[in-house]
């Protein structure tokens, strides 16, 4: 289809790694401290890029068929030891559609049997029936993501440009509800839905999931550059889900948008501040730390730093919306790839980045995208081209108190 006109609780921020994160469980809030310049906080692996759907935006451009050459079973089980040996706190099968390969239940097991924390982000198709649902549960995965990208069948299945999509996705995470499988929803925000997130927001609340992702779109795979916002539409949906955030049961998180985290510090001085003042009564506030919650990094991670990506066919990428490759399991193990590889050095090294992001007091829990930047720019050191903040730095004789403490 062409284009049309289409809180965290209890964090702290820090200037340095390692940074430390909430692991929130239905008894207690533990904490994880990882060394992002040791191991990633997220490992995702897409274990195969076929799906039946046909996503307008899809990040992999997926296939009708499995790739010959995708990992195999054995290699696939020698990759999870390697997840093990790294900590990291949180570890995601995806594809295309994970429920595409015919091991999946096998290597679910296996990741479940090494200690991982495993969440899986199946496709709305009649292959995600209720019993498969409960089969996750059963075999203990900890999270279900799955795509809505509208409120209504109409409007989800013209983007997966399948009918029927919206049922098969909604059907799937009642049947998680009700077998007690914590769920997260993820909507893709672009020109055509922008208005409908109010009402995406009152469904994945009517639907019980315990986060609502929303992912801002990055050039890549068959997303067009004419379904992206602006920067101040960005900021715009910010302020949506900052408000939102103030009064929902489930924890509101964005992927490809870190700069939320600064437009939350900077509403929160502002609050604390006009509090302060008196102009402001303090409110309580929802915890957002819920029951079935998967380990949460609460800032910091962005593509390469504290995020690693295995593709089907064992390329060892940044994330998955930056397609640089930066080695290979079939010949170099996770660990030397993100400890060693200078693209992923370079990344979580901000003294070699260009432009605003480097100089901006926001760098540490923010940094922009990186991924967009390289859509945008072909340099994933650039700075990212959709963010409307000036950094203190950049603004002449300006002298603004930083919400960020040094
Ligand atoms: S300028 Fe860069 S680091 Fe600063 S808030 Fe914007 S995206 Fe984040």
């Amino acid at each position: 289809m062409a284009c049309s006109s289409a809180r965290a609780s209890g964090t702290r921020i820090e200037g340095h790694f390692p940074l430390e994160f909430v692991v929130p469980t239905p008894k207690a809030a533990t904490k994880f401290s990882v060394d992002l310049d040791r191991a990633p906080f997220t490992v995702i692996w897409e274990v195969t890029r076929a799906c039946d759907l046909r996503c307008l935006h899809c990040r992999a451009d997926a296939q009708r068929w499995r790739h010959p050459s995708e990992l195999s079973t054995d290699e696939g089980r020698r990759l999870l030891e390697q997840v093990r040996d790294l900590e990291s706190p949180v570890f995601i099968f995806t594809g295309g559609d994970p429920l595409r390969r015919l091991d999946l239940f096998e290597l679910i097991d296996y990741a479940v049997r090494l200690g991982l924390n495993v969440a899986i982000t199946p496709s709305g198709t009649p292959l995600l029936t209720p019993a498969v649902v409960r089969r996750f549960r059963e075999q203990g995965v900890r999270r279900m993501g799955l795509s809505l990208d509208g409120p209504d069948a109409e409007s989800h299945d013209a983007f997966r440009q399948q009918p029927g999509s919206f049922l098969w996705s909604v059907t799937a995470l009642k049947a998680a509800r009700d077998c007690g499988l914590a769920t997260q929803i993820n909507t893709t925000v672009t020109r055509r839905n922008l208005h409908k997130l109010g009402r995406m927001a009152a469904l994945v609340g009517d639907l019980g999931a315990a986060t609502w992702s929303l992912f801002f779109l990055v050039r890549v795979g068959r997303a067009q550059e004419c379904d992206q916002l602006t920067s101040q539409e960005f900021e715009e949906v910010f302020a949506f889900l900052y408000e939102l955030s103030q009064r929902v049961p489930y924890q509101v998180r964005t992927t490809a948008a870190p700069h939320y985290r600064r437009y939350v510090l900077q509403r929160q001085t502002e609050e604390r501040r006009r509090q302060a003042a008196g102009v402001l009564p303090l409110l309580g506030t929802i915890p957002q730390d819920v029951p079935g919650s998967m380990p949460r990094a609460v800032h910091g991670v962005t593509d390469g730093r504290g995020l690693m990506f295995i593709s089907h066919i064992g390329e060892v990428c940044p994330s998955g919306f930056l397609p640089l490759v930066a080695g290979n399991v079939r010949q170099a193990s996770l660990a030397e790839i993100y400890r060693t590889a200078p693209l992923f050095q370079a990344l979580r090294d901000v003294t070699k980045w260009h432009g605003k992001c480097r100089d901006c007091e926001f760098v540490r829990v923010c940094g922009g995208s990186r991924a967009r930047a390289y859509a945008q720019y072909g340099d994933p050191l650039a700075e990212e081209p959709l963010c409307a903040y000036e950094p203190r730095s950049k603004r002449r004789g300006a002298s603004v108190a930083s919400p960020v403490p040094q």
